[in-house]
């Protein structure tokens, strides 16, 4: 019984760094160095309309995987903080009218009970609209090809009642791979407004992305 109490206590008051599997000191997840190497590596890039924080390695990698299936929320948190300054940033060189994050299916909400970038956008107080996934999808890692994720992501999107006509928008996701998500995105706001610009942000970016 003792054993149990004493692994339950772990399971809710320990903390390991997501990428060096480290014991933090209890009130952060990412330990100190890890973090101030994020914090070095966080610089905006750039390609064509996509800006993004980190290249999709094998550190970031790992915070995200933790922050969304472990359902550590709180890492929102220290993402915040590595992300705050320098989106606002962007979001004001790039004068930027409109903030949309992609949107999780029912079925994932349920599952992890929170919008991953949605969190994350709440916590720098960055207001936003919300457009909806009107069908589940397939998850996406099960189809590597840019085709075949492009099929699965048709028509999934209903972006109807916004305000977005002659807008300068800037779509959020944590990790853009082969673009097919926003890219679908950017196709039905074309569809329906005529936005000025619009502007793709990710915490990641898939290195073999060429825009
Ligand atoms: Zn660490």
């Amino acid at each position: 019984m003792k054993s149990l109490v004493h692994s339950f206590k772990d399971l809710l008051f320990s903390r390991k760094c997501p990428i060096c599997n480290k014991e933090t000191n209890g009130t952060y997840y990412i330990c100190d160095n890890c973090y101030s190497s994020l914090r070095k590596k966080g610089t905006i890039k750039n390609i064509k309309n996509y800006y993004y924080l980190y290249f999709y390695d094998k550190d970031i990698k790992r915070v995200i995987a933790d922050y969304k299936l472990n359902n550590r929320k709180n890492l929102a948190l220290e993402l915040k903080t590595l992300i705050d300054k320098k989106l606002k940033l962007l979001i004001e060189e790039l004068d930027i009218d409109k903030i949309i994050p992609v949107p999780v299916s029912k079925k994932r909400l349920l599952e992890r009970g929170f919008n991953q970038v949605e969190e994350i956008l709440d916590r720098c107080h960055i207001k936003y609209d919300k457009i909806y996934r009107i069908r589940d999808t397939e998850h996406m890692y099960k189809y590597q090809e840019y085709e075949k994720r492009k099929h699965n992501i048709a028509g999934v999107f209903d972006v109807s009642g916004l305000d977005l006509n002659g807008k300068n928008i800037m779509i959020v996701d944590d990790i853009v791979t082969t673009g097919s998500t926003t890219k679908e995105i950017c196709k039905e706001i074309n569809k329906k407004y005529r936005p000025k610009e619009i502007y793709i942000f990710s915490i990641a970016m898939s290195k073999g992305f060429k825009g």
